[in-house]
């Protein structure tokens, strides 16, 4: 796990796996913690990390439920939770999906954790909507489409956003089984003015990106939903992701359609 400062409040953890993303957001004497690492060692560390940094973590936000996303009860085990509407409604809808797809990963890996996921009490955030961290406030925005659920967030003083699996620079866009073409590619322009405005975009999965570039793959990656909506057969894959996982991943993306 490496550990980048984007801003003086803010603090991109970036995991060995996937490069999943966590993001820690301070304003007064609170912090935030948005996402989480993957491994168990990476959570264990966290902590230590962030105290060591001055982010006293008090609450955690997670930008839609994949289990990859909601892992930081691990880390802080007393800290609220807190995730959009979507993302609450998703997950009344299928309970213990993700402590289920997490135990699968975990026993094909043979990773070992302290204890079973603990989602109680999750708290549902109204999105667009704002989210008060100390004497300072997060925008809320929706990003639906990757997953029936979604929640963009935006830092105003710090000029950063936390988009979940959006804008990715290692992978094209990914679709699920509960995705939705447009949806996805209205979240893509709902990002777009934002990405406009920020200093540092955080992708769910890679570096963070400053907004040239995030602009760029955002662009890149309304041409290939584009495509997909137009004719899947013919969707090209941007040039810079036409790796072997890239084109599985398109692989997968066409039988989602098909
Ligand atoms: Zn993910």
């Amino acid at each position: 796990m490496r550990a980048i400062a984007v801003h003086e409040d803010v603090v991109v953890a970036i995991g060995a796996l996937w490069k999943t993303t966590c993001t820690a957001v301070r304003s007064g004497d609170e912090a935030f913690l948005i996402d989480s690492p993957i491994l168990p060692e990476e959570l264990e560390a966290l902590p230590a990390l962030l105290d060591q940094a001055g982010f006293p973590v008090s609450g955690l936000l997670v930008t839609h439920a994949d289990w990859d996303h909601m892992l930081s009860r691990y880390a802080f085990p007393e800290a609220s939770i807190g995730c959009g509407e979507t993302t609450a409604a998703r997950l009344a809808a299928e309970p213990g999906v993700a402590q289920r797809e997490l135990r699968e990963f975990d026993e094909e890996f043979m990773l070992e954790r302290p204890g079973p996921l603990s989602l109680a009490g999750v708290q549902a955030l109204p999105v667009p909507g704002y989210c008060a961290l100390g004497d300072r406030e997060l925008e809320l925005h929706p990003a639906d489409g990757h997953t029936s659920d979604g929640t963009a967030v935006w830092i105003p003083w710090a000029g950063v956003l936390v988009c979940g699996d959006y804008l990715s620079p290692g992978a094209i866009p990914e679709l699920s089984p509960s995705s939705s073409l447009d949806a996805y590619r209205a979240t893509l322009k709902r990002l777009e003015p934002l990405v406009d405005q920020a200093r540092v975009v955080v992708p769910g999965h890679g570096e963070p990106l400053d907004n040239v570039r995030a602009a760029a793959i955002l662009r890149e990656d309304l041409a290939y939903v584009e495509a997909l909506v137009a004719d899947p057969a013919s969707a090209q894959l941007p040039l810079a992701r036409r790796d072997g996982g890239n084109r599985k991943l398109h692989e997968y993306n066409l039988s989602l359609l098909g």
